[in-house]
């Protein structure tokens, strides 16, 4: 029969467009993007990607050339044009994802300011997602599923409802939630739990978002929080615990191909007779890089007979450039590797090799599958898709995962990791030495479960279960009018 259709709303398609020229571009996977992760669902669904296209086209003779040739890879864009900045850097990630993040609201130095400018990105946030919904509207089919994806999109679900409450709407948030008593300082915070709660189905990665979800919701609203979900005057939103996966195949062929096992000989020659640690992390706050370097500082400090014997190579990939806290962190992570190395370093090695790039999927292939140790310190993580790569890209070596008891993925992997609480340097100290002297015994136990897990959740199993859950959670609703 035919595949039902599928329409995925995200902030970014999959596939962007960069200018090189009046007129003209160049059509690339979105770097870091995980929406791609969706393709898996292809087979079972006729999928389109609705999103921003990565820059604004102000004439309609372009906008049109653009979307047709977006149109052959099943992309549609939206067109943010002058609410882009205010929707994703002011409101978005201004003040949304601190928030979810734990980190609390910025604050400008004159309170009047802080109104105003709120009000301003709150603006833009609800009127980009008009303009998502408009296009949405625009290519909607009776029986379509909406999925809408992530904290940019959260008025999206009651925007889709009012217009038609037969499109089956799901909503998946890929950061964390937080407490309530964080959540709590926002000033929209009802308005936007609302929205949410319009939708059929409710996704997060683990139990502790969904629970902090669900008792929000009860302490704002006054709603009732059910095992199933969160209960409105009769109405039930669904909630679902569905930690996304990665596409583990992918990693466990390119690790076999010779141009990767090329970069790993280059890389092993490279670092002979020392172990490698391994960061790869976006440089933001919530990554906790200095307290990673913090934690191998006093590593070093206390094991002397391992300092010419171990690096740490930190890929940093650069992320909201132009934002002034990611331009604080960078200073402070870009002293403690100047102090760390100055301190431990020699004429011929230094411990830490800090690198603010990001490097091509092959090579970071290659780097998961010859380190020793991938060290993952997220102060708040949604999931964290590093820690499953490494997993995946670890069958011939073994190495062990040191990860963030605060990332998602602790709730997932924390059964063959080590889990660490990165705020407490002593304990990342202890598991950086542990894993290093680690018996291959324990090795291969603890990757065997994490190796099982990541083959077994991957992202298509993610797609595929969030769709039916959704399925079943629209058909009760209907049942109930
Ligand atoms: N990544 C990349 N280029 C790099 C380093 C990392 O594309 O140089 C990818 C990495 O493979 C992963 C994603 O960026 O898929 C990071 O996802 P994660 O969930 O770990 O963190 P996020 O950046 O979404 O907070």
């Amino acid at each position: 029969g035919k595949r039902p259709r599928l329409l995925v709303v995200a902030n970014r398609l999959p596939v962007s467009a960069k200018r090189t020229g009046e007129n003209s571009w160049s059509l690339e996977m979105s770097p870091g993007g995980k929406f791609n992760l969706l393709g898996g669902v292809t087979a079972q669904f006729d999928t389109k990607w609705v999103g921003w296209p990565g820059f604004d086209v102000y004439n309609e003779v372009e906008k049109n050339a653009l979307s047709k040739s977006l149109a052959e890879m099943k992309c549609i864009p939206v067109f943010l044009n002058e609410v882009f900045d205010q929707y994703y850097n002011g409101y978005s990630n201004g003040i949304l994802w601190p928030i979810l993040h734990h980190m609390g609201l910025p604050q400008e130095d004159d309170h009047d300011d802080t109104n105003k400018t709120f009000q301003t990105k709150y603006d833009a946030y609800k009127k980009a997602n008009r303009m998502f919904l408009d296009v949405v509207i625009e290519n909607y089919e009776e029986g379509d599923i909406v999925w809408c994806q992530d904290y940019h999109l959260m008025f999206l679900p009651q925007y889709l409802k009012e217009y038609n409450k037969k499109i089956k709407v799901g909503w998946f948030l890929h950061s964390p939630f937080p407490s309530s008593d964080v959540y709590k300082t926002l000033p929209s915070r009802s308005e936007l739990l609302r929205s949410v709660l319009t939708a059929d189905l409710l996704g997060f990665h683990t139990y502790d978002f969904a629970r902090n979800f669900v008792s929000t919701c009860t302490r704002i609203l006054g709603v009732e929080g059910t095992h199933e979900g969160v209960v409105d005057q009769g109405r039930v939103t669904r909630v679902a615990v569905l930690p996304m996966g990665i596409d583990p195949d992918r990693f466990i062929k390119a690790c076999k191909l010779p141009e990767v096992i090329q970069h790993m000989n280059e890389l092993k020659d490279r670092f002979s007779g020392k172990k490698v640690i391994l960061g790869v992390d976006r440089l933001d706050m919530i990554k906790g890089i200095p307290q990673k370097y913090l934690g191998f500082e006093k590593f070093l400090e206390e094991n002397p007979n391992w300092r010419d014997k171990v690096v740490l190579v930190q890929i940093a990939v650069p992320t909201r450039n132009g934002v002034s806290e990611y331009g604080k962190v960078k200073n402070q992570v870009h002293g403690l590797v100047g102090r760390i190395n100055g301190r431990f370093g020699s004429v011929s090695s230094v411990p830490i090799h800090h690198l603010d790039r990001s490097v091509h999927s092959n090579y970071l292939c290659a780097l998961y599958a010859i380190a020793d140790v991938m060290l993952v310190t997220s102060l708040r993580d949604g999931l964290n898709l590093v820690s499953h790569e490494f997993v995946a890209c670890q069958e011939a070596k073994r190495g062990v995962l040191i990860l963030s008891e605060f990332a998602g993925a602790g709730q997932s992997l924390g059964a063959g990791a080590l889990l660490v609480n990165p705020w407490n340097v002593t304990e990342v100290s202890s598991a950086i030495k542990e894993a290093l002297n680690m018996p291959a015994e324990e090795r291969e136990k603890r990757h065997r479960v994490n190796f099982q897990y990541v083959k077994t959740h991957s992202a298509k199993k993610w797609g595929l279960d969030f769709l039916s859950e959704l399925n079943d959670a629209f058909a009760e609703s209907e049942m109930q009018i």
